[in-house]
């Protein structure tokens, strides 16, 4: 059970969030029910994208909609480098995709690198995570009405202990207290109340949860029992998705483009940009219309753009793509051990699972299996968080679902043998807090005379190099015994709050050390700067707000007083008088839109100053 829950009256209100590679997603549980919190533009998922410019950052659509006009410093993908090591293959390869910059720090934690007012800044992905999850604070206080501390975040099934510890620690970053972190399937599964689907017949279930969102694919297969969740297997594609699909109808175009106009789109990065926006439009109306229409003013060279698509043209252009996620969930099935007619519920999550193609391919898969999608497949995962975060802290509420949650070993943990390969302390998917202690003789551990080294591993590998490493202990001032006798006891203590402490004893002598494991997770020094980092960027986030209003507000005063002034019978010097003082006070604001805004106590003065002009002129025409 998880053991950081507060409950009682007078608790602050508790979010799901589901803070996904590309989009977000916030539920809050109200009315005896979830409901998904749409953003300041309407929309009920947000962007996970955070931009710097000269005079601003940026978080969610804002972020989203300027990334052409400002690529460098517009950082997306901080899913794919949250708790990861900078010389890791993943980050390596990750990063010949992004046109923002990555680098390393000492401690070989990837780096971003962005160009923030002027000066170069460098954030870890853990800021740029706790950046979006303050906008889905945010986003949720703005409809609550009410400040929100406590929030339950989903992350994939397949992260390790440093992933969700740096998960956790954006969490923190972001002000957020974080009840749990609960896996992406389980939660899909929670939404479809699939976890009471057993409880009355007591019989095991099987969930087949398939996950294709903006950048990611991923198969998870889930039992369900007595109201438990167990994650069986996973698979998928780190690189499979709606971009994908976005890509390839780019390049449908861009080959129309030079068909018709005999000039290459692709050599100019904002067309390009401009294109796939649009192509990603259509992409979400060809879901439900069967043909559509892409507009685009002076897409290249002052030429505009307009040609049609058709659905059955787009599910042909990637074809091979849907082909290749259908293959991986029956790679799934084989790694579970499962026959198609094992399955008892499929699910489907992610924007991409909307296209009617790909449901009805995995339906063909399945032998003519329905699909769970009553819940819109973008919103199931904050869905499900939303009910725990409402089961957590509202305990004893029961129009809540009433669920055992118990949190898991995501992958198993152990240490090196001699022959290089893991032993296996305490198996993936044992329920946490666990701790599990044996002994062994010194010929089983890496020793050398006197001493024994324990490299402590996390994953499901034979080869121990193939696992991540999560710290060594060595043991000094050992007795040489002869080999096989038992002489050493390891002990691995897995405790809730994420930390794995391992202890190593000589049995004979007494002589002990232990390590506790927090891998993953910053320094709690390195926190605390995070969060003042943070709450500095709120001030100065909120200072430009605050201009942002005053130049609106001074704005839309000009405009008031345009009509109020072409309302009256002015004599022809007082006309020209006004006429001037807000010709002149429109020319002021146009050099201060956007990306120059000024102080507010300049725009209060000159809206004095004007206020204070028409007035005389419109009094003395009384
Ligand atoms: P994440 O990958 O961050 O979990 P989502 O699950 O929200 O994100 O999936 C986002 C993807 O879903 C985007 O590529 C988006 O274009 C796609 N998408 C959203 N709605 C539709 C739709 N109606 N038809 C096809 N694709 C869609
Ligand atoms: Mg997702």
């Amino acid at each position: 059970m998880i053991s950081t829950v507060k409950s009682g009256k007078g608790r602050s209100p508790a979010i799901g969030i589901d803070l996904g590679t590309t989009y977000s997603c916030v539920g809050y549980w109200r009315h005896d029910r979830v409901e998904i919190i749409v953003n300041d533009q309407g929309n009920r998922t947000t962007p996970s994208y955070v931009a710097f410019t000269d005079t601003e950052r940026l978080i969610g659509d804002a972020a989203f909609n300027q990334v052409a006009f400002n690529p460098t410093n517009t950082i997306f993908d901080a899913k794919r480098l949250i708790g990861r090591r900078f010389s890791g293959e993943t980050v390596q390869s990750d990063m010949k995709l992004w046109p923002f910059k990555v680098i390393s720090d000492v401690n070989d934690r990837p780096m971003i690198v962005v160009t923030y007012k002027g000066e170069e800044k460098q954030f870890a992905a853990e800021e740029i995570s706790a950046m979006v999850l303050t906008k889905m604070k945010q986003i949720a206080e703005a409809y609550i009405g009410s400040e929100v501390k406590d929030a339950v975040v989903t992350i994939p099934a397949y992260f390790d202990h440093s992933q969700r510890q740096a998960t956790m620690d954006a969490g923190e970053i972001a002000g957020l207290n974080i009840l749990s972190t609960i896996n992406e399937p389980t939660a899909a599964a929670i939404a479809y109340g699939l976890e009471n689907s057993s409880s009355i017949t007591g019989k095991k279930r099987t969930v087949l949860i398939f996950d294709l969102g903006g950048g990611t694919f991923d198969v998870s297969i889930l039992t369900v029992k007595s109201g438990s969740i167990e994650v069986e297997a996973t698979a998928g594609d780190a690189h499979l998705g709606g971009e994908d699909f976005d890509n390839r109808m780019v390049n449908h175009f861009i080959k129309e483009f030079k068909r018709k106009h005999h000039k290459d789109v692709s050599t100019n990065l904002k067309s390009i940009r401009r294109l796939r926006t649009a192509c990603e439009r259509a992409k979400r109306i060809l879901s439900s219309c069967a043909e559509t229409q892409i507009d685009i003013d002076s897409l290249f060279q002052g030429i505009d753009f307009s040609a049609t698509i058709t659905r059955p043209k787009f599910e042909d252009m990637n074809s091979d793509l849907f082909t290749k996620c259908v293959e991986i969930v029956e790679k799934c099935l084989i790694d579970a051990r499962m026959n198609k007619n094992g399955v008892d519920d499929v699910v489907l999550v992610g924007g991409s699972t909307r296209i009617p193609k790909l449901q009805q391919m995995l339906r063909d898969l399945l032998n003519g299996k329905e699909l769970c999608r009553s819940i819109n497949p973008d919103e199931a995962v904050a869905y499900g968080a939303t009910i725990q975060a409402a089961m957590l802290s509202s305990p004893g509420d029961e129009k809540v679902p009433n669920l055992v949650l118990t949190e898991v070993t995501p992958l198993s943990l152990g240490f090196e043998l001699g022959g290089k390969v893991m032993k296996v302390m305490i198996p993936r998917n044992t329920t946490i807090p666990t701790k599990v202690t044996r002994q062994f003789s010194t010929s089983t551990t890496t020793h050398n005379d006197r001493s024994v080294w324990l490299k402590v591993l996390e994953g499901e590998r034979t080869r121990s190099t193939d696992n991540n490493l999560l710290g060594q202990i060595k043991l000094d001032n050992i007795q040489i015994a002869s080999s096989g006798v038992p002489r050493i006891e390891i002990c691995f203590d897995r405790q809730v709050n994420g930390i794995l402490n391992v202890s190593v004893r000589d049995i004979y002598t007494g002589v002990e050390n232990s390590l506790s494991i927090t891998s993953g997770r910053l320094a709690r020094n390195e926190i605390e700067k995070m969060i003042n980092a943070a709450n500095k960027f709120k001030a100065s986030d909120e200072k430009h707000w605050k201009r942002y209003e005053a130049h609106r507000e001074f704005d839309s005063y000009v405009r008031r007083m345009r009509q109020t002034v072409s309302h009256h019978n002015l004599s022809s010097t007082d006309k020209k008088k006004a006429d001037d003082a807000i010709q002149k006070a429109f020319q002021w604001l146009e050099k201060k839109s956007a990306r120059k805004l000024a102080q507010v106590s300049e725009y209060e003065r000159k809206l004095k100053e004007l206020d204070q002009l028409i007035g005389r002129i419109v009094e003395a025409d009384r």
